[in-house]
């Protein structure tokens, strides 16, 4: 959408304003320019009656309680004599009309908060659950933002520095031409470079808040790679995707107490138990925690994508950056399976990137970029990994090579 008279509101005050704490190293990223790019829509979300620090005292309590609950049922029906048993299924029996009132009662309120907590995500219109607003969120991020400065404190490079300018230069074209979604004025963007060279990575906090690794820095061989990560990670942030993997991961635990109670409460003795719940508990991982946290990558990829291709990066970077992830990770320690994994795997990101290009290139021709050099990186980049490939067939032949004895050679010379 094009920019709106609330969104250059917010952007006034954003240029206005200076809430960062960190304020050595960190920096806001400056200015917002607007730019006519069209292609996102935005949503509001619904305020949530629960603090988050009752979901946060929740999710340990159910577990533990679950497991308690369970034991303490085992344990109270075995030493219970044979004709209290029959008074107790007879008092069930006689109750039933009053229990099932009641489960029907606790289940339609608990239907009703998952309702009324149904919201649509900003740019692609999904609906999911989240338990928290926004605002919420973004300060129990806030609080691991001072956490993780504590952490790598010492690590942190200065303003002004090679590495920060870069970070900052990237991260600041990126938000200055997605300056038409409402939310990117609802973060309080600073940049964070840790001085970390083993460390591939880089996230964006729900606040807004970038931490790279000068690993990272060092395998993005261009501003375009750094572009195409950097859009991918403030695309969680965007999408408020923190808060709905947070909600979820609750939400998921809360429901299955009563299966993990009834676990511990019916087999028959610890061990058993503790071996289904743990494996009750991976299925249930595998089944919907993982499908949903790749889905939730897959996203990202793709909105991230086009922040990247407004911003007139070179989005077929994204694919070179993958298939050299892909290769980077089979040389050192191998390849897992994706649905063993919280990400979809390199080669399918890398595939499902391709498939993008060409819409990517419109976005790019709206957006007035110059258009994209004539080098394809991808190609670039194959040529490499095949070069790399004989390199190491031609090391293997060689040291498949039998040694000529050391008789032989000096009766042969
Ligand atoms: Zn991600």
């Amino acid at each position: 959408m094009l920019c709106s008279a609330r969104a250059l509101a917010r952007r006034a005050g954003v240029l206005g304003s200076s809430q960062a704490r960190w304020a050595g190293p960190t920096q806001r990223c400056a200015r917002l320019q607007a730019r006519p790019c069209q292609g996102f829509s935005t949503s509001s979300s619904r305020p949530a009656p629960l603090p988050p620090v009752v979901w946060l005292v929740l999710r340990p309590i159910s577990k533990f309680m679950a497991v308690l609950f369970g034991r303490a049922y085992r344990k109270w029906w075995r030493a219970l004599p044979h004709d209290k048993r029959a008074v107790f299924k007879e008092s069930v029996q006689r109750n039933r009309k009053r229990i099932i009132v009641v489960s029907t009662a606790v289940a339609g309120l608990s239907l009703h908060y998952y309702v009324s907590h149904l919201q649509t995500t900003p740019v692609t219109g999904r609906t999911r659950f989240v338990a928290f607003t926004p605002e919420q969120f973004d300060k129990i991020s806030q609080e691991g933002f001072d956490q993780m400065i504590e952490e790598h404190g010492a690590s942190v490079l200065p303003a002004g520095h090679e590495a920060y300018d870069a970070v900052v230069r990237v991260a600041n074209r990126l938000l200055a031409a997605n300056a038409d979604l409402d939310e990117v004025h609802d973060k309080d963007w600073s940049v964070t470079v840790v001085d970390d060279e083993d460390l591939v990575n880089a996230y964006v906090l729900p606040c807004g808040k970038i931490f790279v690794f000068t690993g990272m820095l060092e395998f993005c061989t261009s501003d375009d790679q750094l572009g195409c990560v950097l859009g991918h990670e403030m695309a969680h942030s965007l999408l408020g995707h923190g808060g709905e993997r947070f909600s979820r991961a609750h939400l998921i635990d809360l429901m299955l107490i009563l299966p993990l109670a009834a676990i511990w409460a019916f087999l028959p003795n610890d061990g058993i138990s503790a071996f289904a719940h743990w494996f009750f508990r991976t299925t249930v991982g595998l089944l919907a925690d993982m499908p949903h946290s790749r889905e939730l990558e897959t996203e990202a990829d793709e909105v991230g994508l086009r922040l990247a291709a407004k911003g007139c990066f070179d989005v077929r970077e994204a694919s070179a950056f993958w298939a050299k992830m892909a290769l980077r990770r089979e040389m050192e320690d191998g390849v897992s399976p994706e649905w063993l994994s919280t990400h979809p795997a390199d080669e399918a990101r890398r595939e499902s990137i391709d498939r993008q290009v060409p819409d990517l290139q419109r976005t790019r021709d709206l957006c007035q970029c110059a258009p994209l050099p004539d080098r394809d990186p991808r190609a670039e980049f194959e040529q490499f990994r095949q070069r790399l490939l004989e390199e190491k067939a031609a090391a293997r032949a060689l040291m498949a090579t039998p040694l000529t004895k050391p008789d032989a050679a000096r009766s042969g010379g």
